[in-house]
């Protein structure tokens, strides 16, 4: 469950890195496209600026010679001195006029009125007319050029004035002036179906190919602005109103974004510093944005796709994994199945063991019970009968008033009962364990010589050659003279017994110091012992004699004794043939005897 649920939020946070990398990745190839489209928009931009200034400069300066030409003109001088002239003057600047190309060429006074122009002949002649208010006239009238875009007051038709002053003798005799017709470039401009426009010093725009924004403003008119336009009569009766041109962005110094009516432009800048103008060239934005757009949604599109096709190979593996655990989960439920019915029969098998084995022990057991009491009732019965025998003898012996033999049948009975306490002896030294009351230095070799003693008639009998390996160092054990001989006893006629059958009869009896021990061992050449009897040896009753034979008690008392006295005992097969008995004491220390005597 709670590898489920992380595993969908991480699900989750991988489908939303995704949607975010995706985004981001859009949205800079947008902008990318969208920066390189508008970069490419401004540098082609920028070459039609160059093309436009050069051809408005051009326009201009080549009637800009024209006011000097006139203003040295001798009988343009005897005119404005003399008022002489008039007539001739008129046809001169006419034809001139005509030959240049100009609009308009006049001569004016020094208040201002025109004392010869071109259009002379002409209904809207400016002959006549004063134009002392116009800028043009005051600028060349303090000795300088002037030059004005005005619609004309007179014709109503813009134009460009050029004017130079008329000077002698350092008086001021009048200004000469031409007047340029620029309507037909703004034609050309508007034809070409681009947006160019000039705007003078004060923001408005004179020029411009677009007709709603002409003679409108890029920033509202202080009212000094409004006062001197006026006072020179610049633009004749127009409103001009601030142009709804709303700045977006600035890119850089001549280059911004600007919205009109909620269509964007690109709007490039230059300044004509001789003129005190500037020429704009204003492109619609709509392309640069749609590319973009395309580009954008095209990458959007294709984001979506690979999102798609990203969950979809996810989803897939996702299956591919559940469907692979799924068969995981049944294979490993399978397995518990066939280790839990395993278990059942492990113990199924186990409680039939138990039972068997329990039945062995009691089986066991009571074949011990059955051996031991054919061994006692054996051992028993002889004296027993012996004992009846002797009584009955000794009954009649008594009848026959022979004494003297019946004295010898009561030793015989006493001889028997003795023979039985010792049996029932024998068995009271299994059942208890004997309080170690009458503890002693034990010298083994003195123990073993009385052992050897006791067993010689039997090793006799059987032509036993005994081999005593014995150093000549006392060694000291602390025990019980009588109990440690029955051991010695003990294995030494078993080790006879085991050799009955042999051909040859060697027992080999090695007494050993082995560090705070004594190890004493009793090797024969017998029969050996059979290799499931060896763990058996020590218990009681156990013997592979026939009944009468033994009672399966020596090994087992031997091990009792052994024991009590902080020793072990052990068993085991000779290599060469025979059997071992080992049988290992803790030595009395001299210091520890040192210390017992003290
Ligand atoms: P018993 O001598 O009355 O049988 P023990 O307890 O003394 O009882 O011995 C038990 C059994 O150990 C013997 O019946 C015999 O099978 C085996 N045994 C003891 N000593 C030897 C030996 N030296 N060699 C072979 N078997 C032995």
């Amino acid at each position: 469950m709670k590898r489920v649920f992380s595993h969908n939020i991480s699900h989750w946070w991988l489908l939303l890195a995704g949607v975010v990398v995706a985004t981001t990745l859009v949205w800079q190839v947008t902008r990318w496209v969208y920066d390189s489209a508008l970069g490419e928009l401004i540098e082609t931009g920028g070459d039609r600026l160059t093309l436009y200034t050069g051809t408005l400069r051009g326009a201009l300066n080549q009637y800009a010679y024209l006011p000097y030409v006139l203003s040295r003109n001798a009988d343009v001088r005897i005119l404005l001195k003399s008022t002489f002239n008039v007539e001739m003057v008129n046809h001169y600047l006419e034809s001139l006029n005509t030959e240049a190309g100009s609009e308009a060429l006049y001569v004016m006074n020094v208040v201002g009125d025109t004392l010869a122009s071109s259009n002379w002949r002409q209904p809207l002649s400016f002959v006549g007319r004063n134009y002392g208010f116009r800028p043009y006239f005051t600028d060349a009238k303090s000795g300088l050029k002037g030059k004005l875009f005005a619609i004309g007051v007179t014709t109503g038709r813009p134009g460009y004035f050029m004017s130079y002053p008329v000077i002698e003798n350092e008086r001021f005799l009048g200004a000469a002036v031409v007047k340029v017709d620029l309507t037909p470039l703004q034609e050309r401009w508007r034809e070409g179906g681009e947006t160019v426009l000039v705007s003078d010093v004060n923001g408005v725009l004179f020029l411009s190919s677009r007709n709603d924004w002409r003679y409108r403003t890029l920033s509202p008119l202080s009212e000094a602005q409004s006062t001197l336009i006026l006072a020179g009569r610049q633009y004749g009766a127009q409103s001009l109103d601030l142009l709804p041109l709303e700045t977006v962005e600035v890119l850089a110094e001549g280059q911004r974004i600007v919205r009109s009516e909620n269509v964007l432009y690109l709007m490039l800048s230059r300044s004509l510093a001789d003129f005190n103008w500037q020429l704009h060239h204003v492109v619609p934005l709509a392309p640069v944005r749609e590319r973009g757009q395309a580009v954008a949604a095209i990458g959007t599109v294709l984001a979506l796709l690979l999102l798609a096709l990203g969950l979809y190979v996810r989803e897939r593996r996702q299956k591919q994994i559940s469907r692979r655990q799924a068969r995981e989960a049944e294979a490993i439920q399978t397995m518990n199945l066939r280790l839990q019915e395993e278990v059942a029969e492990r113990s199924r098998t186990e409680a039939a063991l138990r039972e068997a084995q329990a039945e062995l022990v009691q089986t066991g057991k009571l074949a011990a019970l059955g051996h031991m009491a054919a061994g006692i009732v054996h051992e028993l019965n002889q004296p027993i009968s012996a004992i009846r025998t002797h009584a009955a003898s000794g009954r009649l012996l008594l009848e026959r008033q022979e004494t003297g033999k019946v004295q010898d049948s009561f030793a015989a009975v006493t001889r028997m009962t003795e023979h039985m306490a010792a049996i029932t002896g024998q068995l009271k030294t299994f059942a208890h364990k004997a309080p170690r009351l009458n503890e002693q230095e034990v010298v083994l070799q003195d123990c073993l010589d009385a052992a050897v003693a006791m067993t010689a008639p039997l090793l006799n009998e059987l032509e036993i050659s005994l081999d005593k390996r014995i150093p000549a160092e006392p060694l000291v054990i602390n025990g019980e003279l009588g109990r440690v001989k029955q051991v010695l006893i003990n294995l030494m006629r078993n080790a006879a017994d085991a050799m009955r059958g042999s051909e040859r009869r060697e027992m080999v009896v090695t007494l050993t110091r082995v560090n705070q021990n004594v190890e004493m061992s009793f090797a024969d050449s017998g029969v050996g012992i059979a290799e499931q009897d060896i763990d058996e040896l020590f218990t009681p009753f156990f013997t592979t004699k026939d009944v009468g034979e033994g009672l399966g008690l020596g090994l087992s008392i031997s091990y009792r004794i052994v024991t009590d006295l902080g020793g072990t005992i052990h068993a085991q097969n000779r290599p060469e043939g025979g059997a071992k008995f080992t049988v290992k004491l803790p030595l009395i220390t001299k210091m520890r005897r040192k210390e017992r005597d003290t």
